[in-house]
């Protein structure tokens, strides 16, 4: 809950609603769930949303550790169900990865998130929680941190929850993180690409570009049939104009499919185009389960330099946590004993 309902809710219960603002600061600044602890708050109050509510943010369970020291976390969802979220630290920086969906609608062909199909969203309290709980036991209080909304799911497709989620991160009197410290990723919903722009609070946005030809987009991407190049990039040049701000565009390299001369050509001429940054993630496998292969690291590093010579800002991001199926795209909940989750690839 956002102030003006936790002002409601006590409000409806005959307290006066700026106990409404006490508990948004034990929930989210402090992080403090047992209500008994919201020392400064009539017992009866109390009483009454032990009674009515539920303040809690998930149960994070280790799922694996890889190599690089990334964590993945199975979280017991409070309103029922599993995600995944995952803690990783590189030179001293800290990033979170969460999920704002259970499973997930687009079905793109290279993420394995895509085959659980949709099971739910997620609500705003679940997105947070993730947060609240890798905060918790990462002691992470005084330090700062990243999050990134690239877990299970598409977040622009889970629009009102992801963003009250931001506005309560992002709020002083909440969590208290900088906007510039949050980046939403999006396969690409063009229209809420747009209404993103308006937002007076928003993440950084990062989008997943993964072709240069409709015709390939479409085909590894089935939300590219709805929304076709040409109208993502208005969208994507709307966020830029608007918002006058960088963006990233991410692109999966999935060898022999979209790493082709012809389909790179069309993605310089797309990125002089935009006021963008290229970010090149090659492919993390799921042997089994996914039908594509990362091209050599000789050939990822041609690419980016070619790509570098023609003026594109690009970086490649050697994704962490490959060993722990805690990567891009090897984020999903399958039946118990699936080939994905087999501890050794
Ligand atoms: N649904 C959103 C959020 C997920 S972010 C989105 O699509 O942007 C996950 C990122 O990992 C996306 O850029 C996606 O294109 C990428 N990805 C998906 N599967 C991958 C895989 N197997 N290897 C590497 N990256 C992958």
């Amino acid at each position: 809950m956002e102030r003006d309902a936790l002002a409601r809710f006590v409000e409806a219960r005959g307290f006066p609603p700026f106990h409404g603002r006490q508990i948004y600061r034990w929930l989210y600044a402090k992080r403090t769930f047992d209500p008994q602890r919201w020392t400064d708050l009539p017992a009866s109050l109390r009483a009454a949303v032990a009674a009515e509510a539920r303040a809690e943010p998930g149960r994070l369970e280790p799922a694996a550790e890889a190599a690089d020291g990334t964590r993945k976390y199975r979280v017991h969802l409070p309103e029922g169900g599993r995600a995944e979220a995952v803690y990783m630290e590189h030179r001293g920086r800290v990033t979170l990865c969460v999920s704002s969906q259970v499973g997930c609608a687009l079905g793109c062909d290279f993420c394995l998130t895509a085959r659980m199909g949709l099971v739910r969203h997620m609500t705003s309290g679940e997105i947070l929680g993730q947060v609240a709980a890798l905060m918790d036991l990462h002691g992470l209080d005084a330090r700062r941190f990243n999050v990134v909304f690239m877990g299970m799911g598409e977040p622009l497709h889970n629009y009102d929850a992801v963003m009250a989620a931001v506005r309560i991160l992002v709020d002083p009197e909440g969590f208290g993180l900088s906007r510039r410290r949050l980046t939403l990723s999006t396969a690409g919903l063009a229209p809420a690409v747009e209404r993103l722009a308006q937002e007076p609070v928003r993440p950084r946005l990062a989008v997943s570009l993964n072709a240069a030809s409709d015709a390939l987009r479409a085909r590894l991407m089935p939300i590219g049939r709805k929304y076709p190049l040409e109208r993502l990039l208005q969208a994507c040049r709307v966020f830029a104009e608007r918002t006058g701000e960088r963006f990233t565009f991410e692109y999966v390299l999935l060898a022999g499919v979209n790493d082709t001369e012809d389909e790179l050509a069309r993605l310089g001429r797309i990125l002089r185009r935009l006021p963008a940054k290229l970010n090149l993630i090659p492919f993390n496998p799921v042997p089994g389960r996914l039908p594509y292969e990362a091209p050599p690291r000789a050939r990822v590093l041609a690419i980016r330099d070619r790509l570098l010579e023609q003026g594109v800002p690009v970086s490649i991001r050697w994704s962490r946590g490959l060993d722990a199926r805690a990567a891009c795209g090897q984020l999903a909940v399958l039946p118990e004993g699936a080939a994905a989750f087999r501890a050794t690839p």
